[in-house]
């Protein structure tokens, strides 16, 4: 899979656990604090996921560096050179 694509998949789980601890509080008082507490969780689980997913995928396809994820993609491997593009 090309980085683009994992770049991609990376910020949409970024998203959701975003929205899901974001709209916590929110969601949290129209239900229950039951609900709160699943949205919270959930959330941190779906950052873990992307953290772990941009650790294992989002890397340098030539040399293996891994990319800061929170930056916007580099042109260019910080590491060996390659471009990235
Ligand atoms: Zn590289």
């Amino acid at each position: 899979m090309d980085i683009h694509q994992v770049r991609k998949i990376y910020g949409m789980l970024a998203v959701v656990a975003l929205f899901m601890v974001g709209g916590a509080p929110m969601i949290g008082r129209m239900t229950s604090k039951t609900v709160f507490w699943y949205m919270i969780c959930g959330g941190i689980a779906m950052a873990l996921l992307a953290v772990f997913y941009a650790w294992k995928k989002y890397r340098c396809p030539y040399c293996g560096e891994i990319l800061r994820a929170r930056e916007p993609m580099p042109d260019f491997c910080p590491n060996c050179g390659a471009r990235l593009k």
